[in-house]
């Protein structure tokens, strides 16, 4: 699961995530990097679509971890933007979540898990070129 592509509006990287989490199985980590505003939350409403979850799926502000149940498996979208250190997350019980191969998660702001980040990951940069332009890079490690 490699390979860079340009979207030229939310839309399509919302698409494009729709048919990257079809070939999802169970126990991916997808860590997420990028400004704020470069994408990270639009395509994880993609990837939940694309999983068949009906909730909407938004920024959370106060709340890091949101859970949702799939069939066999469950979604996890994490975001660690208010998070200042990674170790607070390892007493929330975040490696167990990590570790669990029924889990799909997606992480926004993964660098932020500095020692905890996991080797078996699957990276997903975001850069803003432009209002409506957005360059996803995506580098799977093991
Ligand atoms: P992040 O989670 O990285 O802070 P968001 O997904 O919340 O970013 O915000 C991205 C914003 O940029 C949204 O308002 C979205 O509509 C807009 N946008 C414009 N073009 C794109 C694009 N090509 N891909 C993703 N979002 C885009
Ligand atoms: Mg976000």
């Amino acid at each position: 699961m490699n390979g860079k592509i340009n979207t030229k509006n939310a839309a399509e990287t919302k698409q494009f995530a729709h048919e990257l989490a079809k070939q999802l199985k169970g126990g991916e980590i997808l860590c997420l990097y990028g400004n704020l505003g470069s994408g990270k939350t639009t395509f994880v409403q993609g990837l939940a679509e694309g999983l068949g979850i009906k909730h909407r799926i938004i920024s959370p502000t106060f709340i890091i971890v949101r859970s949702y149940k799939l069939n066999k498996l469950n979604f996890f979208h994490i975001d660690l933007y208010r998070v200042d250190s990674a170790s607070k997350m390892i007493g929330l019980g975040i490696d167990e979540i990590f570790n669990n191969k029924k889990n799909i998660i997606a992480v926004e702001w993964a660098e932020k898990l500095g020692k905890t980040l996991p080797k078996r990951r699957i990276d997903i940069k975001f850069t803003y070129l432009n209002k409506d332009q957005r360059n996803i890079d995506i580098k799977s490690y093991e």
